[in-house]
């Protein structure tokens, strides 16, 4: 990181991608799909592998580069739920880094409301789909080789009728939009992605017939996962600004004296370092139990709620104690408050991950 992404960070910030060597790169010394089987090309390394990329990567506030996404989101769906075939094609060439992967959920108008999708994807006579819709907001979708589409195969039993298509760049009626100018992870390739007709072998449905019209239980199956993702994040993201800012208020001098020296900054710092060490622990216990294959959707909700209003609350703060500086973005803080925000929202919002938890005290709710 510190050699093939660190120098070159901030200017993918100003052109609004990665240079898709960066992912060659990776893929050459096998820091993509590590949790892969070594059979599909990857490592066979236990997940824990994964999460220190990513707190790496959070924590220097490398938050253009979609490794996680990729090896730990896409990945997974075609390992659990692909053919042999489906797995052997594409897996090696993610791990590699010769493929790029996306998933494509949201459309503009459902977002929180998944079920109400409406792209679809209409068996022909000959045994393919044919894929109609948009999607928004996709990460890593303007470099994406491979996109998991989420789409109806029958529009008409709702979330009980979609299905995950997989769908590669160059097949005809696939565009990808622009890239979307964002308040923050500016040097993330997020994207529009739009299906015309796109004729979809039968081959490219994820999993075969037996998965036709299982998509959402799937997607519901890889949630914990992927939210705990987002609380790993979030951790390793605050205990790095709170590490800037101490640097930073020993160093600066108002009235004479450091701004550490004022109660305010060391109490400030102090709640902080022990809502964060908290975070911590609750991640550690979370991952075990990702470990064990026993991790609820409503304690990684939890996890991922929790930590990233903490993550927004941190940055927002350490961003106070640096002043003015705290406001330029060529300062890491400056980024991080903004990177932050979208934690609260992507991955199920917030308020979605309190419906989620609501549920599972036996509350109901939508
Ligand atoms: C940078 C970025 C990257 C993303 N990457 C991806 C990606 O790779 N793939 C992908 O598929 N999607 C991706 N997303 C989309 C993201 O998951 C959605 O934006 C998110 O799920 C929210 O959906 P929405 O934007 O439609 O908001 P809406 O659903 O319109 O929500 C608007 C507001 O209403 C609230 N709300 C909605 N329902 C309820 C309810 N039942 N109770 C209370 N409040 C509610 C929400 O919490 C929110 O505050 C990304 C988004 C961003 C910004």
């Amino acid at each position: 990181m510190e050699k093939e992404i660190a120098p070159f960070h901030a200017d993918w910030e100003e052109q609004g991608y990665v240079d898709r060597a960066v992912w060659h790169k990776a893929g050459d010394n096998g820091f993509l799909c590590m949790t892969m089987p070594e059979a599909y090309g990857g490592a066979g390394a236990d997940k824990l592998f994964s999460v220190v990329q990513m707190e790496e990567l959070a924590r220097a506030g490398f938050t253009g580069i979609g490794y996680g996404l990729h090896s730990e989101i896409v990945a997974p769906y075609l390992l659990h739920y692909g053919t042999e075939e489906q797995k052997s094609k594409y897996l090696p060439l993610l791990a590699s880094g010769a493929m790029i992967g996306a998933i494509a959920m949201s459309e503009p108008a459902a977002g929180s409301d998944l079920q109400g999708i409406k792209a679809t994807a209409i068996a022909q006579s000959d045994g393919s789909y044919l894929l109609n819709g948009s999607k928004t907001f996709i990460t890593n979708g303007w470099h994406a080789d491979l996109v998991i589409v989420v789409a109806k195969t029958n529009p008409a039993a709702g979330a009980k009728g979609t299905s995950l298509l997989l769908v590669e760049r160059g097949m005809p009626g696939f565009s990808v939009g622009k890239r979307l100018k964002k308040l923050g992870l500016k040097a993330q390739d997020t994207s529009e992605l739009f299906f015309d007709n796109v004729r979809i072998p039968a081959a490219n449905l994820l999993g075969g017939p037996v998965q036709e019209n299982r998509g959402f239980i799937c997607l519901m199956e890889q949630l914990p996962w992927e939210r705990l993702q987002i609380a790993i994040g979030a951790v390793a993201a605050s205990q790095a600004a709170i590490d800037w800012t101490v640097d930073y208020v020993k160093e600066r001098k108002v009235f004479g004296q450091p701004v550490a020296s004022f109660q305010n900054t060391r109490f400030t710092l102090a709640e902080q370092q022990t809502e964060v060490q908290v975070a911590r622990v609750f991640v550690d216990k979370c991952i075990e139990l990702l470990l064990d294959n026993t991790l609820d959707t409503a304690t990684a909700s939890m996890a991922k709620y929790w930590c990233s209003d903490l993550q927004c609350k941190v940055m927002d703060e350490c961003v106070q104690l640096f002043g003015g500086y705290g406001y330029m973005w060529e300062y890491p803080i400056t980024r991080a408050y903004a990177d932050a925000r979208v934690q609260r929202i992507y991955g199920g919002t917030n308020e979605i991950m309190k419906e989620v938890i609501t549920r599972s005290m036996g509350l109901g709710g939508k």
